[in-house]
């Protein structure tokens, strides 16, 4: 019985490992600088943990959520997103008392999408919010975290920031009023996936890469002309501090996201290639949403980003090969020889050995791998208490001792 990888999954292993770990580190070394305390939460949650939050008719809501009746008939969800299980979790464990609070996520999320390059039913997000401000500063505060992550992982000129402001929850719903109106005169020429969303969901036009869909959006009515005072006043702020911190964006006045609690600023870093999944970065504010959740009515804003996305944009991490390769002739060493691998992990020295008990294969093997030294272990060696050292790059050798083998390898 050969059993199947489950559809949109993947395997991490290998050299892309080592770039995923490098990911990690990455941004768990920034998160230190710039103050974050991680959090981890279950990967599984309460269905309406999502379903009300991301909205009744955002995609992931309608068609993408692993969804489950438990034994006892309660309905749980594989998280397809962190900002609301952070948000639970803060709430649940009376972190929100003393505000703000700054807390970023690792972990896998679950969509039920199509699977192509750069989108996976499970795949790593990081995650960052800043719960309980709505300091303009905080925006910008999260971009730059952003901005700097990626600028160490890919050369800037190979993404682009794109910001657009939301305005307030009432504005969207009232512009939400106005695009229907809108793009009910051009029903019949959307594409069918748009002409389903005009009633529900029609921001979600307006950033659909449908051709016929881009056309009709091109002079659809426009957010920023139904801003309050003070929502340009704050969206001016944001862009003023981002200049000042001398991060490079782009405007993009039909930038919405794709789920129901944004408000105010919303951002995306995105990739410069043609390909279709070439978001890395996704996020904005999202006032009303912790209270939504049953928490204070305190503002927040945050990030996510696709560890697989940054992992296809990344410069290869190649293996560090190890130090040393133990060669022993044959079996009847066997026990001499373990005790020095024994004796040379023990002085943290990467020593591999490749049960092979031959010369030729061992010393091939080696090179192959780019290991620099090997040790040789025969009756000779093992009757003197010796070892034969070799550096692989020189071909010089000279029988000696296991502490002289240590001194030259831990230089
Ligand atoms: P979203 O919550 O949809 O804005 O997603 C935030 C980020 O998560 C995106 O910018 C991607 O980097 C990543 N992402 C979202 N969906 C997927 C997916 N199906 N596979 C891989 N990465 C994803």
């Amino acid at each position: 019985m050969k059993i199947q990888p489950i559809r949109g999954t993947h395997d991490i292993f290998g050299e892309d490992l080592l770039l995923y770990k490098f990911i990690k580190n990455l941004i768990s070394n920034l998160a230190e600088i710039y103050d974050y305390r991680q959090i981890i939460t279950p990967i599984f949650e309460d269905t309406n943990l999502f379903k009300k939050p991301l909205g009744e008719d955002s995609d992931v809501v309608l068609k993408e959520m692993y969804s489950f009746k438990d034994r006892n008939d309660s309905f749980l969800t594989l998280r397809p997103e962190y900002t609301t299980p952070m948000i639970r979790a803060a709430i649940s464990n009376n972190l929100l008392s003393k505000l703000p609070i700054k807390l970023f996520g690792i972990g896998p999320m679950f969509r039920r999408e199509r699977p192509q390059k750069g989108r996976y039913r499970q795949f790593n997000q990081i995650n960052f919010e800043i719960l309980g401000t709505d300091d303009s500063f905080s925006d910008t505060e999260i971009i730059t975290l952003a901005d700097r992550f990626l600028q160490q992982l890919v050369s800037k000129e190979k993404f682009t920031l794109f910001i657009n402001s939301l305005g307030e929850k009432n504005t969207i719903n009232k512009y939400k009023i106005i695009l229907t109106k809108y793009f009910e005169k051009y029903m019949s020429d959307l594409s069918k996936e748009s002409q389903s969303k005009i009633a529900t969901n029609p921001l979600r036009i307006l950033d659909s890469d449908n051709p016929l869909d881009i056309k009709i959006s091109k002079d659809a009515p426009k957010i920023k002309d139904l801003y309050s005072i003070e929502s340009q006043r704050k969206f001016e702020q944001v862009k003023n501090l981002l200049d000042k911190l001398k991060v490079k964006f782009k405007i993009d006045e039909k930038l919405v996201r794709g789920l129901d609690y944004y408000c105010h600023t919303v951002f995306e870093f995105k990739s410069n290639t043609d390909e279709s999944q070439n978001t890395l970065i996704g996020g904005g504010r999202y006032d009303g949403l912790i209270k939504l959740l049953g928490g204070p009515d305190t503002p927040g804003v945050g990030w996510a980003s696709g560890i697989e996305r940054l992992m296809h944009l990344s410069k290869k991490i190649n293996f560090q090969p190890a130090t040393v390769n133990v060669i022993i002739l044959d079996e009847k060493y066997k026990e001499f020889a373990v005790q020095l691998i024994h004796a040379l992990r023990e002085n943290k020295i990467k020593t591999t050995f490749d049960y092979k008990y031959n010369l030729k294969k061992s010393l091939s093997n080696a090179s192959a791998n780019k290991v620099p030294y090997v040790v040789i272990i025969g009756e000779d060696e093992y009757q003197n208490n010796k070892y034969t050292f070799k550096k692989l790059s020189e071909g010089t050798q000279s029988v000696i001792s296991l502490e002289e083998i240590i001194n030259k390898l831990k230089k």
